[in-house]
């Protein structure tokens, strides 16, 4: 199987609470790779047109909020069928449905402050990889 790049998102309930090496940990135990990794602060301009595919949903303004209210860690994630395999590593949306040993589970607070974002699927990886990320700044 090809390797696949994917965007991940450590979000800023997680930073805050400096649980990024954990989280890092579950993806290089799993064995993808970090082949790109910042730390940034969203504006709320990004982070609206991040999500913008979810500006109708009723969630989309305090979405934004969260995500914009501290740090969170930006990074490519590259390995054998890496989109699928993250959004398993990450487990379902809300952590009370997160299957035991994902990140969600172990990690997040709610369906809102949920720790992690990740791609879920080849069109929306390489979007969301350009979003953030020139070429040059991924090192496999
Ligand atoms: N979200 C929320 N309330 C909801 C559903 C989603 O606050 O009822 C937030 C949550 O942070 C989630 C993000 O919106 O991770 C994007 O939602 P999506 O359905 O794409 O879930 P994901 O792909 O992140 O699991």
């Amino acid at each position: 199987m090809a390797i696949e790049h994917t965007l991940s998102i450590i979000k800023p309930d997680a930073t805050r609470r400096n649980m990024t090496a954990r989280i890092n940990a579950k993806f290089e135990e799993a064995g993808l790779r970090i082949v790109a990794q910042k730390r940034v602060q969203l504006t709320r301009a990004q982070a609206e047109a991040f999500y913008s595919a979810h500006q109708a949903r009723p969630f989309f303004g305090g979405l934004v909020q969260f995500m914009t209210s501290g740090p969170v860690v930006v990074q490519v994630l590259a390995g054998e069928n890496a989109i699928a395999k993250n959004r398993d590593i990450m487990g379902a949306t809300d952590p009370k449905k997160a299957a035991p040993g994902t990140i969600r589970a172990e990690f997040a607070e709610d369906i809102e402050a949920n720790s992690v974002h990740g791609s879920d699927s080849p069109e929306a990886a390489a979007q969301e990889i350009a979003f953030f990320f020139a070429g040059t700044e991924i090192v496999g």
